[in-house]
């Protein structure tokens, strides 16, 4: 005689915690989002009273691959995560999109603008890259 063991496979489909953490994913975007939005205006304002720039709009988005950006209407866009970063990360980034401003290229004018309020901007970029 013999034994045949079958293999049971339960499969238990479960909606909910899907659900549940794509909601915590948007409430975590939420919450850092205003955190994120609190220090770019707080940092920005700081640096921008040695640079004396007209800033336009400033959004916090959802980017995967980049910390920020600058449009040429002069809107600042960084992303949310900035908020995650120790400070003189997100100093960094909110320094160079804020320079953007006054050179929207990487010429060595423009390092040169980035590197009177943040003299360590080599080290930090390279920081950046661990993120
Ligand atoms: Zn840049």
């Amino acid at each position: 005689m013999k034994f045949r063991w079958k293999r049971v496979v339960f499969r238990i489909r479960v909606k909910g915690p899907k659900k549940l953490l794509g909601h915590l994913r948007v409430k975590d975007y939420r919450e850092n989002k205003e955190a994120a939005r609190g220090r770019a205006l707080a940092r920005l304002s700081h640096f921008n009273q040695f640079y004396n720039l007209k800033v336009g709009k400033v959004f916090i988005r959802n980017q995967k691959s980049r910390w920020g950006s600058c449009s040429s209407k002069g809107n600042l866009n960084f992303n949310y995560k900035i908020a995650m970063l120790p400070s003189e990360l997100s100093d960094y980034i909110i320094v160079h999109e804020l320079c953007h401003l006054a050179q929207m290229n990487h010429s060595k004018n423009f390092w040169s603008l980035v590197e009177q309020q943040i003299p360590n901007y080599k080290n930090l970029r390279a920081e950046l890259k661990k993120y």
